[in-house]
C-alpha cells in the first residue's frame, strides 16, 4: 500500500495556500485545532445555502433534508468510534460540554460524601474543574495519579488511589501538553474491578489513534470535531446506554422532552433526552464530512506519516543546543513540547509568528502538569497530515534564529 500523498492533502486545505507575514503558512498548531479541508467547508457552505431548516418535528422538505443530515452524522460518529448503538451518541458542543454533561448529571445521582473521583496529573483544564465543582458540592475527594519524568502516567501508584470509594475515575487518552498517549485500557479494567465507571477524554486521541469504545470498554468518551478536521462549535459524547438511560437529565428545554405540563413533564428517548434545544445543525452536518474525508483518507497511512513526522521533528529538534524535550514517553502522538535554556517560551513564539510560523506556547490549558515540570510552560509544536519536513526543516531553522537572537 502507497503511503501519505502529503501534497495532494494539502491541495484539500485551502486555509495552507494563505501566507503570514509575507511568508508561507506553517501550522504546527494543530493540537489547538486543525484546519478544515474543502469537503468539510462545503458541506456548510451547503446546508445554509440549500436545506437550512429546523430538525425532528417539520414535516417540510428541507426539515427533513436536514434532520436526515444530522442524523446521518450521528450514524457516522457511531461507526468512527465503535459504539454499538447511535442511541450512545450525544451531540455536544464539544470535550468540554461532554464532561460537564456527565459531572452534572452522573456525578450528582452517584456521588455523596466522601465518594472519591479520580483524575490524572496531566488533565486539560476541562477534565480538572469539572470535577472539582462536583466534588464540593458533594463533599467528595478528588484525588490524582501522578505523573513520572516521562511524562507517562504512574501505574502503580493508580492502583493504590482506587478503593471501594472509587466511584468515576476521568483521564485523558492522549495529553495535549505532551502527546503522551495513556494505557487506557489497563485503566479501565483496574477501575472496573472496583467498581468504578470511567470517562476518557478523547480530545487528541480521537485524530491520532484508533478509537472503539466497546473494545476499550469506557463508560463515556467525550471529543470535539474541531481537532479532527471538523467544525468548531460541535462534539460527541459516548456513553453506554444503560448509565444514559439512568442518568437524570441536563439541560432542560425542547427537544428532550416527551409531554410538558405543568405537573409534571417526562423526557425523550435517548439520545434526544440529552439534547436540549435546537442544536448546532450546520455543524454536525459538516462534522460528518470530517469524519468521512478521515476514513476515506486512511486511518493507517495518516497514522504512519503522522508517526514519520514525529520522529523527524524528536531527531531534528533533539539536535538544537539548550533545547529540552518536556515528555518522553514511550507511546506518543504527533505532538512536541519542549523548553530551550534562558528563553521565554512567548518570544520564541513571537519570532516564530514573524517566519509565518505557528506554535503555541504556555501552559496548553494544563497547569498543574507544568507545575509538576516546574515549568511555566512550553513551545508546542503539534503535526497534522498536511505538515511536511520541509515545515520541520523551516521550525529548526527559526528556532536556532530565535535562539541567536534571545540568548
Ligand atoms: N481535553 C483535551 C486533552 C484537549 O486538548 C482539549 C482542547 N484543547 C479539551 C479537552 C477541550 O476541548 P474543547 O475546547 O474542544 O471543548
Amino acid at each position: 500500500q502507497k503511503g501519505l500523498d502529503v501534497y495532494a492533502i494539502r491541495e484539500q486545505f485551502p486555509i495552507l495556500k494563505r501566507e503570514v507575514k509575507g511568508k508561507p503558512l506553517v501550522y504546527f498548531d494543530n493540537a489547538a485545532t486543525s484546519q478544515k479541508p474543502q469537503v468539510v467547508i462545503d458541506a456548510l457552505v451547503n446546508y445554509y445555502t440549500n436545506y437550512n431548516a429546523n430538525i425532528h418535528r417539520g414535516i417540510h422538505t428541507l426539515a427533513e433534508e436536514a434532520t436526515a443530515a444530522f442524523e446521518a452524522t450521528r450514524d457516522t460518529v457511531q461507526k468512527f468510534i465503535g459504539a454499538a448503538s447511535r442511541e450512545e451518541i450525544i451531540f455536544t458542543r464539544g470535550t468540554t460540554e461532554g464532561i460537564n454533561l456527565v459531572a452534572y448529571t452522573w456525578g450528582r445521582q452517584n456521588l455523596q460524601a466522601g465518594d472519591e473521583v479520580i483524575i490524572s496529573g496531566m488533565e486539560h483544564h476541562s477534565n480538572i474543574v469539572p470535577w472539582q465543582i462536583i466534588c464540593e458540592e458533594k463533599n467528595a475527594v478528588l484525588k490524582v495519579i501522578p505523573v513520572d519524568d516521562n511524562g507517562e502516567l504512574i501505574l502503580e501508584e493508580f492502583e493504590k488511589l482506587l478503593t471501594e470509594k472509587t466511584k468515576i475515575v476521568s483521564v485523558v487518552h492522549v495529553s495535549n501538553a505532551l502527546g503522551t498517549v495513556n494505557p487506557v485500557k489497563q485503566i479501565i479494567d483496574a477501575a472496573h474491578a472496583k467498581g468504578a465507571v470511567v470517562l476518557i477524554d478523547g480530545a487528541q486521541s480521537s485524530v491520532h489513534l484508533d478509537i472503539n469504545v466497546q473494545e476499550m470498554d469506557c463508560d463515556f468518551f467525550a471529543f470535539s470535531a474541531h481537532k479532527l478536521y471538523g467544525p468548531t462549535g460541535v462534539g460527541a459524547l459516548y456513553g453506554k446506554k444503560q448509565i444514559l438511560e439512568a442518568m437524570p437529565v441536563f439541560q432542560g428545554g425542547g427537544e428532550m422532552i416527551k409531554e410538558v405540563t405543568f405537573a409534571k413533564t417526562t423526557y425523550n428517548d435517548l439520545p434526544y433526552k440529552y439534547e436540549a434545544g435546537t442544536p448546532n445543525i450546520a455543524d454536525v452536518v459538516a462534522f460528518k464530512a470530517a469524519l468521512d474525508f478521515m476514513t476515506e483518507t486512511g486511518m493507517k497511512k495518516m497514522r504512519d506519516y503522522e508517526h514519520e513526522l514525529l520522529a523527524y521533528a524528536t531527531e531534528q529538534l533533539e539536535q538544537i543546543e539548550g533545547l529540552k524535550i518536556i515528555g518522553k514517553a514511550r507511546e506518543k502522538t504527533s505532538l512536541i513540547s519542549f523548553v530551550i535554556d534562558k528563553v521565554h517560551p512567548q518570544d520564541v513564539g513571537i519570532l516564530l509568528d514573524n517566519r509565518g510560523i505557528a506554535v503555541r506556547t504556555g501552559h496548553h490549558c494544563a497547569q498543574t502538569l507544568m507545575e509538576r515540570f516546574c515549568i511555566p510552560g512550553t513551545i508546542r509544536a503539534s503535526f497534522a497530515i498536511y505538515n511536511t519536513k520541509e515545515e520541520i526543516d523551516a521550525l529548526v531553522e527559526g528556532l536556532k534564529k530565535a535562539i541567536k537572537l534571545l540568548v
